[in-house]
């Protein structure tokens, strides 16, 4: 392989992983199956139907990939979904993937849960070397959660948040904000997150696959949200990051912090990081755009990892400049068909 003046060389000797724009991906996001205990209603619709089983890659597959970015310089690892930890066997995959983070070359193994299984894995993720996780909760009120989640069951959710902290896990709770179901627990939301010593992330609805609903009638701009919460609240803009796209502030009256993910009233394509890569070892160069490449045939057709690079470096090296997510009225077509559990959030 060549490598270009100037470029330092990492890992097992391979060059990093720059896209066009001169962005470093040192991100990789995977979604480990698309199927979820929960139908969140903006995120899926209420008939999803799922991948055949023999399509998704084997646990040693997905080993694999993670391990090929890995030696190209990624350096945060995060499983998803659909729900990560219904995928059988998947704590295989996390002790596996322990020895990056072991042996230095990867710096964080996470993973983005709906929290319902955390009373099972808690413990052993921490074992794993997982450090910190996000779980995805949208309401405290456990009828608003019943019907945003069309069937989850929110004391489930909130025995794994116990289990995720008494294990040592430092979590972050992901809200989505959602235009008349949960606007207005927005605040006791953040104190009650804050109150337990976790960070909350607000997220701004997007248009990802067809869902059976009007995206406007979801869609609550957190420019918005914002100015309600400086009515009552001293938001003040930190430098704080945690490699992804969300921007922070502390909050004086809680002394905790708040994160705002604002793919819509304000992207950060311009340092996007990430690359995605779906069950099936499709990877996505960009969440809002349709581009693709297969690297699942690269990984079946040999051993040697050289083909599987040679996709991934043909792939980043057309990665887009960002997405031009729309909500409006006039808008009716999501930006891609795709939906959130497909991609991996
Ligand atoms: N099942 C896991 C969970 O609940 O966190 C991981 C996958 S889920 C798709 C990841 C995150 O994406 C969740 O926080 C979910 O609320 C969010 N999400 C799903 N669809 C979305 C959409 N259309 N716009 C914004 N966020 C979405």
């Amino acid at each position: 392989m060549t490598v270009a003046a100037g470029t330092t060389m990492i890992g097992s000797g391979q060059a990093p992983l720059i896209d066009p724009f001169g962005r470093a991906i040192s991100y990789l996001r995977v979604s480990v199956t698309d199927r979820c205990d929960f139908r969140c209603f903006y995120c899926m619709s209420e008939h999803m139907s799922f991948l055949p089983k023999q399509e998704l890659l084997s646990l040693e597959e997905l080993d694999r990939l993670c391990s090929a970015f890995v030696t190209r310089g990624v350096k945060k690892l995060r499983l998803t979904g659909g729900e990560p930890l219904v995928r059988r066997d998947i704590m295989v995959l996390f002790r596996s993937l322990a020895r990056h983070l072991e042996s230095g070359a990867l710096e964080e193994l996470t993973l983005t849960t709906n929290g319902s299984q955390l009373t099972r894995f808690a413990q052993e993720l921490a074992d794993c070397g997982v450090k910190r996780i996000n779980i995805s909760l949208d309401t405290l009120d456990p009828k608003k959660f019943h019907a945003i989640t069309r069937w989850g069951d929110i004391s489930k959710v909130l025995a794994g948040i116990d289990a995720a902290q008494a294990a040592g896990l430092h979590v972050k709770i992901n809200a989505v904000a959602l235009k008349g179901d949960n606007e207005d627990e927005i605040p006791s939301l953040m104190e009650w997150a804050h109150g337990r010593g976790m960070d909350l992330s607000l997220i701004e609805v997007m248009p990802l696959g067809e869902v059976g609903t009007e995206r406007v009638d979801q869609y609550l701009p957190l420019s918005l949200v914002r100015a309600r919460l400086e009515t009552k609240y001293t938001l003040e803009d930190i430098e704080f990051r945690t490699g992804g796209p969300a921007r922070y502030v502390s909050v004086k009256e809680t002394g905790g912090r708040l994160g705002f993910i604002t793919p819509l009233t304000h992207n950060f394509c311009e340092g996007c990081n990430r690359v995605r890569v779906t069950c099936t070892g499709t990877l996505y160069m960009c969440l809002g755009q349709d581009d693709a490449a297969d690297l699942r045939t690269p990984l079946r057709a040999s051993e040697a990892d050289g083909l599987l690079q040679a996709a991934i470096e043909e792939a980043i090296a057309r990665k887009p400049k960002g997405h031009d997510f729309v909500i409006d009225r006039r808008t009716k077509r999501p930006a891609v068909s795709r939906h959130m559990s497909l991609t991996g959030g």
